[in-house]
């Protein structure tokens, strides 16, 4: 079975006026569906073509040569956008979370509000393209940026959010205003399902 691109979970405009509508189209439809596209074109006719992208990623040094830069960039970037629409909510935003994630916060980080300024920091210092990661590495939460499409599964740490900062992202309504587009994103984010993703990754 090859990648497909999944549907929104939410409309295209549901996300105003932090992310704009025309900004999700061209994204989801045009950007991410590439992804797919040239990582299926890319697999096609290997023993990877039907394996779950996470264990592409992380096995990617098994990948014939050729091939590999163009699996690292595109599936890449499925499994990025795949999480990135997941782990952002119409009803997103508001309180930090409660529970366990938050207490791995606040024994990593020192508490939410240093997790949000590690992670715009990370976004805003990035040169070029990349992304600012929230992951589980096996044992503890880090923080992170990592240029282009390079997914934590390449180090075979566990996403659990994660904040596009190519232009496509935000160029439309920020234009070259990445700190606030970093800012506003919060307004966002979907914590009950970074939460699940934590309680998946942390208990195995
Ligand atoms: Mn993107």
């Amino acid at each position: 079975m090859a990648f497909e691109l999944p549907d929104l979970p939410y409309p295209y405009d549901a996300l105003e006026p932090h992310i704009d509508e025309a900004t999700m189209r061209v994204h989801h439809d045009a950007h991410h569906k590439a992804y797919v596209d040239n990582a299926n074109a890319a697999l096609a006719g290997t023993e990877w073509a039907d394996r779950p992208v996470e264990q592409v990623l992380a096995d990617l040094e098994l990948i014939p040569e050729e091939k590999r830069t163009a699996v690292r960039n595109n599936a890449g970037g499925h499994a990025n956008h795949t999480l990135f629409w997941q782990i952002m909510s119409p009803e997103g935003g508001g309180a930090p979370p409660g529970g366990a994630l938050a207490e791995a916060i606040e024994a990593t980080f020192g508490g939410f509000e240093q997790l949000k300024a590690a992670l715009i920091d990370g976004g805003v210092k990035r040169f070029g393209s990349g992304w600012s990661w929230l992951v589980w590495d096996g044992t503890a939460l880090a923080a992170y940026s990592t240029p282009n499409q390079d997914s934590p599964w390449l180090q075979s740490d566990t996403p659990l959010l994660g904040i596009d900062v190519w232009e496509h992202a935000y160029y439309l309504k920020y234009q070259n205003k990445r700190p606030a587009y970093l800012e506003a994103w919060w307004n966002v984010v979907n914590w009950p399902e970074v939460e699940r993703r934590y309680a998946d990754a942390s208990a195995s």
